[in-house]
């Protein structure tokens, strides 16, 4: 086995590090830079580019210039280049291709061992869609570990603090939150929480929004059609974006922008901090909203916090800085680099897989709630969000009708109660069940999630014995929006899914009550069994009516007469 190497996957830029004698290391890439922008193209003439050199033809091959496909892992998104069809996972596979070339050169070994990081927030099938990458790649992925985590072991590996840290991880296309628990050579993750379309992508737009109407006012000319002036002010805006980091105002100077009857027109405007943090307050205030969730959901306070480590190239921003020093009341720790820690969390955790690291621990959460369908459309939650990998869960489920010999389990994932409204990620068939009436066979669903966060579900008839199982798979996936999107609907609904799952309940007593009755009938005294009919007829009509009210009077009324 090769030396592992970590990696840092990420949206805008990727980093990669090795276990040396004296700890990690930042590997190089063949250009000399520590970072390798995450961008591949395709040339007119068939070349294929990958990093600093895809990036530079950008303005003049935007068409054919693949950046930020992070956002895209996961999706069945498909790039047509030339005729033939790319997967997001085919493309960050070269990216990790050319990593993997520029760290043998440099190692001067083959490499064919990593670990590679993901945001926290990544669901099942983007850590799929990632661990896809890197097998495409040639790496044998040895473990997926979550960006903050990674950042906090590069931080916390040699230290014993016994306190919890608040990450806050805001790259150029994902935000990230967790809270860690960070004990003698253990870290725990006790809750994580992020926004996968937020970053630093949305800081550049918003500069080139603002560029594109100053220079409409001024020059009454629309630049958002032509693609290549649209690349150049992408840059120019990244560009002042980081200067203002250190600046409090930047020049943004783009001579022969467009050309007009009286020949070639520049561009030529100072953007001031002011402006700059005016323009992306929103943005800046959107990032703590999940702050306050990974607070909330780790079941501690925020005077808890030891530390607030700040992560990715966007965390450099002042007004990201203010803020988080403002909400959290803690001064952001900036001993870490936050370009590189990452990677190099990645190799240390290489190095533990590898036995080359002794006495840590890392211990990851599940993000989302996983559970199956159940009567009434009812999601039964078997593994609850923020839940320790990896975990493997059991219940005891059973059937709803009598003789039924086979069960159809939905595997669902999110937060709200009734079925239709979590994301299903796959469903698998159990049959050969013996008959017996309903409720009677026992079918255990085990949940099984593995350290890197992948999901596998089977169940098994306890009196045959029988089994079936599903590993989720990409193509089942689940968009970060639909996450973000159950996640908002499960606390904005809190109230209404009470009621509705209050209602399932309902029915569901009232079929049971049905059964319990029909079996109580038999042997019944003939004025007693006329008032019990009399009595069922109206749950049965309650039921088929959907009247609620109605409903629950009559299965009072039943029950008086079985008791
Ligand atoms: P990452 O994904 O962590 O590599 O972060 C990349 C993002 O950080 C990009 O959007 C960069 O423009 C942004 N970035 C890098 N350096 C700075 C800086 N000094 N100030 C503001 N943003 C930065």
């Amino acid at each position: 086995m090769s030396r592992i190497i970590g990696i840092d996957l990420g949206t805008t830029n990727s980093c990669m590090a090795v276990m040396e004698t004296n700890g990690p290391v930042i590997i190089p890439n063949a250009e000399g830079g520590r970072t390798t922008p995450s961008v591949v193209a395709f040339t007119k003439n068939g070349e294929r580019l990958v990093g600093e050199a895809a990036k530079r033809q950008a303005v003049v091959n935007p068409e054919r210039t693949i950046s930020s496909i992070k956002r895209d892992m996961g999706t069945d998104r498909k790039i047509k280049i030339d005729g033939k069809t790319y997967l997001p996972q085919e493309i960050s596979a070269m990216i990790l291709a050319k990593l993997k070339k520029d760290a043998e050169s440099w190692l001067g070994e083959p490499v064919t061992e990593a670990v590679i990081t993901v945001p926290a927030y990544f669901s099942d099938a983007q850590r799929q869609a990632t661990k896809d990458a890197g097998t495409i790649a040639g790496l044998n992925v040895q473990r997926i570990i979550n960006e903050p985590t990674s950042a906090a072991l590069a931080y916390g590996a040699d230290k014993d603090f016994g306190q919890k840290i608040l990450v806050y991880d805001l790259g150029g296309g994902t935000f990230d939150v967790s809270v860690l628990d960070i004990g003698s050579g253990v870290i725990e993750v006790l809750a994580t929480a992020g926004n996968n379309r937020l970053g630093g992508d949305d800081f550049d737009k918003c500069i080139v929004d603002w560029i594109l109407g100053e220079y409409k006012r001024s020059d009454k000319v629309d630049l958002s059609r032509d693609a290549a002036a649209m690349q150049r002010l992408r840059e120019a805006a990244e560009k002042a974006k980081i200067e203002l980091s250190a600046t409090t105002s930047a020049e943004i100077n783009l001579p022969y922008i467009s050309a007009g009857r009286s020949g070639p027109r520049h561009l030529s405007m100072t953007l001031t901090r002011a402006k700059f943090d005016e323009l992306t307050a929103q943005l800046v205030e959107a990032t703590m909203g999940p702050v306050h969730q990974a607070i909330t959901d780790s079941g501690i306070s925020m005077n808890d916090i030891g530390r607030v480590l700040m992560v990715g190239g966007s965390s450099r921003i002042p007004a990201v800085q203010e803020a988080v020093k403002r909400y959290t009341g803690k001064e952001p720790f900036k001993g870490i680099n936050p370009d590189e820690c990452v990677a190099m969390g990645a190799c240390l955790q290489g190095g533990v897989l590898a036995g080359s690291v002794g006495g840590l621990l890392l211990l990851d959460v599940t993000p989302l709630s996983l559970g199956i369908e159940t009567v009434g459309g009812v999601c039964t939650r078997v593994i609850d969000r923020n839940t320790t990998l990896p975990i493997s869960k059991s219940q005891i489920f059973s059937t709803a009708a009598d003789y039924q010999t086979s069960v159809e389990v939905n595997v669902l994932q999110g937060e709200r109660p009734m079925a239709s409204q979590n994301k299903s990620l796959g469903k698998f068939r159990l049959s050969g069940i013996r008959r017996a009436p309903r409720g009677v066979p026992q079918i255990q669903v085990t949940f099984n999630i593995d350290t890197n966060g992948i999901v596998n579900v089977s169940a098994m008839d306890l009196d045959t014995g029988k089994s079936q199982e599903i590993t989720v798979t990409g193509s089942s996936n689940m968009s970060q929006t639909d996450i973000d999107a159950a996640v908002r609907d499960a606390q904005q609904y809190a109230a209404d899914d009470e009621h509705i799952r209050e209602r399932a309940r309902a029915r569901d007593r009232a079929e049971q009550l049905l059964y319990r009755a029909a079996a109580a009938e038999k042997g019944m005294e003939r004025n007693r069994k006329k008032l019990l009919t009399a009595s069922e007829k109206r749950v049965r009509r309650a039921l088929k009516d959907d009247n609620e009210a109605e409903l629950n009077a009559a299965v009072l009324e039943l029950e008086g007469l079985l008791d």
